[in-house]
């Protein structure tokens, strides 16, 4: 295997201690296994496509949560016992071990989006398990761009020729992934994240959630996106913690799961770290765990793609402010550009002397965590780059707007800090997407997120979309897509006017939606994001005319 970072941890860690749990099984693999796994993996795909240079070739591959998603098995007996589980024979270590980029993708997916990641990427091969073969078989056969091998591996025990494909060798020739952006706001992105920038991300994580040996991770996450795959397999394989699949996603097994006698160790009260992101993460949410995990207070962080994390608020729960990101993650230099200036909002400046008013800035983000480009997309990437005046490179323009604000008191704080705890900074407050989460309403800004979590902290609220509705008067007026809370809404209880008037307590009027529908849907993509754009045009069609 090649000298990669994480195969040089991996190899230092005690062989006898364990790297996966499947949760339904209860089987485990050692970290003393992994390693030859791999390397018996990374073979597999240098026989099936019949040569050892794979450099910076995309393979991408239809995994479900589990061992043979993070290394290969290829043994008849792990086979057998695995049979019911119908095991992955793929492997985003295998891959990286290949010098190739890993291309995992969501079974979740239907055939279309698989297809157009295929031909995005210009993947090599396709790998797939018994499970998922015959979807990805029904991908195959959808026309593409270039055919990628498919290599159902459990089939292929002999070996056998296999097609061959020649793809351009212009690309980057080098370990890494390439993951997809959640396609909140147009189609998803390439973004391609060399194994430097993902081995940077993972220190920078060890070092501010303090990772450890003796961590146990309770993996609830798809894998085709950065927190299920770098944040939860990535970095624990850096510190020799173990990760346990519990997949899919289902409130009461993971409840059930912690309130195991047997596990009293991470029964919810001994939860070392919860961590909450990919979305601002409401408040009566965050109180609720708390109640229910009896005081685990979650961790709110903020992310990308591109980026991996990038702000986080700290181990001390008296760091965890409702509403706050953080502050930016060792190794991750972050600053404010004010939006309408265009200037960077320096430390100090964050109130605007005449007005008093908050300054309202993009987050824009440097350091070695930060991806290399969209693939086969120069445009993009030239554009969401801007040159730093100070010669250390250029800074990635994220899109998303934010207030920064003093931390809480030193004083107020409790002593729980160790060596390892990274320099607190001044704490960002994520007002959403430029583009579809400030609204300007005769002259003011308002953010939507603001207003979605302050109608989210009402009783009769249980789902709401903050919108920019156009307005010959205003510019743009604040619209909100609700679904109301049954429970809290019988027959009569509940009427629009009575919610604003509710909200007059919470928000400056300017911020009250001045247009609200109530529907029984919103429509979120896998991630269980918004497409705002669409949205606001489907509900409020005629405001468009
Ligand atoms: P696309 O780029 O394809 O439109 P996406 O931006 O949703 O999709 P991701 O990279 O998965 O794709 O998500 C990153 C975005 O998620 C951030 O730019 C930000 O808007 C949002 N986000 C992440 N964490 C938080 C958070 N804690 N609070 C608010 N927003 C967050
Ligand atoms: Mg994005």
């Amino acid at each position: 295997l090649p000298k990669l970072p994480v195969f040089e941890a991996i190899s230092k860690h005690d062989p006898e201690s364990t790297v996966v749990i499947h949760s339904k099984s209860g089987r485990r693999f050692q970290y003393g296994e992994l390693l030859g796994d791999v390397a018996k993996a990374r073979d597999r795909l240098y026989e099936s496509a019949g040569r050892e240079d794979l450099d910076g070739e995309r393979i991408a591959f239809l995994a479900e949560n589990s061992y043979d998603y993070v290394a290969n098995f290829t043994f008849p007996t792990h086979r057998q016992i695995h049979e019911a589980d119908s095991v992955v024979q793929v492997t985003l270590l295998a891959i990286l071990g290949a010098k190739s980029i890993a291309v995992p993708m969501s079974p979740a997916f239907p055939a279309s989006e698989l297809q157009y990641i295929l031909n995005h990427s210009e993947a090599l091969m396709l790998l797939a398990t018994g499970k998922f073969a015959s979807k990805a078989q029904e991908v195959l056969k959808t026309e593409l761009d270039v055919q990628p091998t498919f290599l159902q591996l459990d089939k292929l025990q002999g070996g056998g020729p296999h097609e061959k494909v020649t793809l351009d060798k212009s690309s980057p020739g080098s370990a890494g992934m390439m993951l997809y952006t959640s396609g909140t706001t147009n189609r998803p992105k390439g973004v391609l994240i060399p194994q430097a920038a993902m081995t940077a991300q993972a220190r920078s994580l060890i070092q501010a959630w303090e990772y450890a040996p003796s961590d146990h991770l309770l993996h609830l996450l798809p894998l085709h996106h950065i927190h299920g795959t770098i944040n939860a397999i990535f970095t624990p394989l850096f510190t020799g913690s173990s990760i346990e699949f519990l997949y899919p996603f289902n409130a009461d097994a993971v409840w059930k799961h912690l309130q195991e006698p047997a596990r009293e160790a991470i029964s919810p009260a001994h939860l070392r770290l919860t961590i909450s992101g990919s979305a601002a993460l409401p408040t009566p949410i965050k109180r609720a765990w708390a109640d229910l995990s009896k005081g685990n207070i979650l961790l709110e962080r903020f992310g990308m793609t591109e980026v991996g994390m990038a702000l986080s608020c700290g181990l001390d729960p008296n760091d965890r402010v409702d509403g706050s990101v953080g502050w930016p993650l060792p190794g991750v230099e972050a600053r404010l550009v004010d939006v309408d200036t265009h200037q960077v909002i320096e430390k100090g400046q964050e109130k605007d002397l005449e007005t008093g008013r908050e300054r309202v800035g993009e987050i824009q983000l440097r350091g070695p965590t930060i991806f290399a480009e969209y693939w086969r997309n120069e445009e993009a990437t030239k554009k969401e780059f801007v040159e730093g005046k100070d010669g250390r490179g250029s800074w990635f323009k994220t899109g998303d707007v934010a207030v920064r604000r003093p931390g809480p008191e030193k004083a107020g704080r409790s002593e729980m800090k160790t060596q390892r705890e990274w320099a607190r900074g001044d704490m960002y407050f994520i007002l959403g997407r430029k583009s579809a989460d400030i609204i300007k309403s005769g002259g003011e800004k308002v953010s939507a997120l603001e207003v979605e979590r302050e109608m989210l902290s009402l009783p009769q609220v249980a789902e709401v979309a903050v919108l920019a509705v156009p307005s010959g008067k205003w510019g743009q007026k604040v619209g909100a897509v609700v679904i109301l809370d049954r429970e809290h809404c019988k027959e009569g209880k509940w009427s629009p006017l009575e919610m604003r008037r509710a909200l007059k307590e919470r928000l400056a009027g300017y911020k009250i939606p001045q247009v609200l529908r109530v529907v029984d849907h919103i429509p979120r993509n896998a991630m269980g994001k918004i497409n705002k754009k669409v949205l606001v045009k489907e509900v409020f069609r005629e405001e468009f005319s």
